[in-house]
């Protein structure tokens, strides 16, 4: 079969700089998935139909559809939706959650899925609600960490890549809710 066609995002992407190629975040996500497989076959061999991975929205859903693929379990796939009030260099610190789990969490392992820990209020706060839900465990998966803006203590337990204090766009991260499709990670030139 002849290769597929590329996409040519050039004309477009003359004020993002590629920050992590598409291959490197291949790569670091099916070791990630390998990790959590084998971290999860640990816990048995019937834990694997007790763990629902839950994106959080929109940023993270194009990390979890590569993540999940690597994951050799069978789990089950939800999402919950978060906004972070706060100007667009400041979070408030306030999260609320705009959309909900479609089903009950009690007795599951969660694996959280996001794409960015920023300040780290929105996972902190996420990982809170969901605790009062009673799963069985809860772990954090970030494709990337800005720890110098970090003021929430976070553990993350399968983060891709930390990253520098830069305002970064793709693989999910949009500005101004575009360019989420961006095969690569980039940052704004002047960030
Ligand atoms: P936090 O609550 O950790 O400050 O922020 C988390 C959310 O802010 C992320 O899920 C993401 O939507 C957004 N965010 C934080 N940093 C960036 C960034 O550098 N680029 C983009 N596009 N979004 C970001």
């Amino acid at each position: 079969m002849a290769d597929a066609p590329r996409p040519s995002f050039n004309r477009h992407t003359d004020p993002f700089v590629e920050l992590i190629s598409a291959e490197a975040v291949a790569h670091r996500i099916a070791e990630l998935g390998a990790q959590i497989t084998a971290d999860y076959e640990r816990l048995g061999p019937d834990a694997g139909a007790e763990v629902v991975v839950v994106g959080v929205l929109k940023g993270s859903v194009i990390f979890m559809a590569d993540l999940v693929r690597h994951i050799a379990l069978p789990v089950t796939l939800d999402f919950i939706g978060a906004a972070s009030y706060g100007d667009a260099t400041k979070s408030s610190g306030v999260v609320q959650i705009t959309q909900d789990l479609t089903r009950p969490i009690e007795g599951k392992h969660l694996l959280l899925v996001e794409d960015i820990v920023d300040t780290g209020h929105t996972v902190h706060y996420l990982l809170e609600n969901l605790a009062t839900r009673r799963p069985a465990s809860i772990k954090l998966a970030a494709l990337l960490h800005k720890p110098e803006r970090q003021e929430r203590e976070v553990t993350i337990d399968y983060l891709g890549f930390t990253i520098p204090n830069k305002f970064v766009v793709g693989y999910g991260l949009d500005v101004a809710q575009q360019w989420r499709n961006l095969p690569f990670i980039g940052h704004v030139a002047d960030s």
